[in-house]
Formats: C-alpha cells, structure tokens, sequence
C-alpha cells in the first residue's frame, strides 16, 4: 500500500519517504562518522521518533519492492501538482532509483523535487540524469557542510549557520521568516533556481553548528 506523508512546512505538498539514516548511505564519511549536515538531521528528533511517524517509512522500505508499486505511486499522485521526495531517508537502492524515475516520467503533471546525497555513488549518476533531464523534475544534490560550502555546478542546496550567512548567487529559504513555512514559494522545485540556502534549525543542528565554530 502507497504510504504518502505530509509535513506542516510543505503547504500540504505530500510526500514519500523511509527512515532517516537507515536509508542514507550517502550520510556518512570514509571513516563512517556522519556528515555534518546528517549530524543534526531534523528526521531523527521530535515528531520523527513517533511510531506513528516512523512505520510508514519503515513500510514503504519493503513496499516499494512490489511489481505495482510505480502503477500505484502513479495513481496516488492524480492530485497532485508538487511532489516532495524524502522528506526522510534517501533513495539508498538502484532499483527503488529507477522505479522512481519511471514514476516522474508517467507523472509529468506534477513537479518533483528530489534531494538526494546520491550522487556521492558512480552507479546512481546516470539514473540520476535521467530524472534531471526531465521537465517536471528538480533534482538537487545536497551539500554536507553546514557552513553554507557547496560545490558550484555540482549541489543544488546547502545549510547555512544563520539567514545572514549566504553565498553569492545561493537563494536563500525564507520559511525562518514564515513561521517555518513555505508559504506558496516553490523554490526548491524550480529548475531556474540552481542552489537553495536552508538556515539551520533545531536545537541538534544548531549544536552541531556550535561544535564546528569551536573545532
Ligand atoms: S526554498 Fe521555498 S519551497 Fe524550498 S523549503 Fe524554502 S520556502 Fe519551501
């Protein structure tokens, strides 16, 4: 069964997504200690501890693995004019990347907004392409630093330390003024906006922020 969630940031835009962490293959380094930005990961505190909030996820790992599990996403987006990939988890398996792609593809009424670390993993990139290629589809690679460093031509959203600490030529996320909503902007979807700046929040985030500062 399609499980879809929604957040109260996305203006009721839904989304489909697995548990953090278990799923982010991308989250962690060499020595496999986790990224900055993974250290303060929204999806592993508050509301995201819930067993309410976490069985979804937790099924959709196995969910997506049936043979009509793209004629179901395909269906269960009708609605929809905005999709939201991961608001938690990543796309951790080629197969579950491929099946994605197909549903952007019979989807091409809805705009899709995928972040993903992804990239990270040569056998990813050209499935990768192939979502980006498409119309209706914003694929963007996040960055891992929290300090607002990002790889031009390559990421396409980075955290910032604070909303007065953004890059040049980075647009800067104003849900921190919207009461943490988007409030009809649809940045993060449009293709036109090459890399987003996401303000740090959220007590473990901003600890992390604290310890980069100090190191
Ligand atoms: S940049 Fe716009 S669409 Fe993206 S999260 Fe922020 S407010 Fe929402």
């Amino acid at each position: 069964m399609i499980r879809i969630s929604t957040t109260s940031k996305l203006d009721g835009i839904r989304s489909w997504s697995l548990q953090a962490l278990d799923t982010c293959p991308g989250s962690k380094n060499a020595d496999g200690s986790l990224v900055d930005a993974c250290s303060g990961c929204y999806a592993t505190t508050g509301n995201y501890r819930y067993p309410n909030v976490k069985a979804p996820r937790l099924e959709n790992r196995e969910d997506w693995q049936r043979l009509e599990w793209v004629d179901d996403m395909v269906k269960a987006l009708q609605n929809d004019r905005y999709f939201r990939w991961f608001d938690s988890g990543d796309m951790y398996a080629i197969g579950l990347a491929q099946k994605i792609l197909e549903v952007m593809q019979r989807t091409p009424w809805v705009s899709h907004w995928l972040p993903t670390r992804m990239h990270k993993f040569p056998k990813f990139r050209d499935v990768l392409t192939s979502m980006q290629a498409l119309d209706n589809v914003m694929v963007r690679f996040s960055s891992d630093s929290v300090r607002g460093e990002f790889v031009q031509g390559l990421h396409g959203s980075v955290i910032v330390p604070t909303p007065d600490i953004v890059p040049s030529g980075v647009s800067l996320c104003q849900a921190y003024a919207n009461g943490g909503k988007c409030s009809g902007c649809r940045a993060c979807y449009d293709k036109a906006v090459a890399v987003i700046a996401y303000p740090a929040h959220g007590k473990k985030m901003n600890k992390v922020i604290m310890l980069k500062k100090a190191a």
